[in-house]
């Protein structure tokens, strides 16, 4: 057995993802500028990281499967909002961001130990260095700023 306390050296080493399978991929939605529905013009796929599953020791990726809309008004192309679930451009869902910067935050341990936290009693691999991102862009906006979001996502 290795001595856990050592953390996870070798993300290669993680067991297999549980992928969960996660549908916006609407024919329309409204859009963002204008409130106008606009049509689907093609779908993509997105993988968050999101909390494990502690039953199985798996972490959890939800595969994200997401519309693209053209707004006839704007003439303007976007993706259906997402923000909800993480923010623009993360690997993570809030929940895992959220989680994370509360066992920096308010349990006060360190980077390395909060990452070896996060995959021991959550089984989500988070690497210090994403942390140390998320905490100081969460000390930037304020506590105030950075609500825990209720997600009706299932594990
Ligand atoms: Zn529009």
């Amino acid at each position: 057995m290795p001595d856990p306390t050592e953390g996870i050296t070798d993300v290669n080493d993680l067991p297999a993802p549980q992928v969960v399978a996660y549908n916006r991929d609407h024919q329309q939605t409204p859009c963002p500028r204008c409130e106008q529905p606009a049509s689907r013009h093609k779908s993509g796929k997105r993988t968050l990281h999101d909390l494990g599953n502690l039953d199985t020791g798996h972490p959890v990726d939800l595969l994200v499967a997401y519309s693209s809309h053209h707004c006839g008004y704007c003439k303007k192309h976007f993706n259906i909002d997402l923000t909800d679930l993480a923010p623009p451009g993360s690997h993570y869902t809030h929940r895992v961001i959220d989680l994370a910067v509360r066992v920096v935050v308010e349990d006060g341990l360190p980077y390395r130990s909060a990452s070896w936290h996060l995959w021991r009693d959550h089984r989500v691999f988070v690497p210090f260095g994403t942390l140390q991102n998320w905490v100081e862009a969460a000390g930037k906006k304020g506590p105030e700023l950075y609500p825990r979001r209720v997600s009706g996502l299932g594990a």
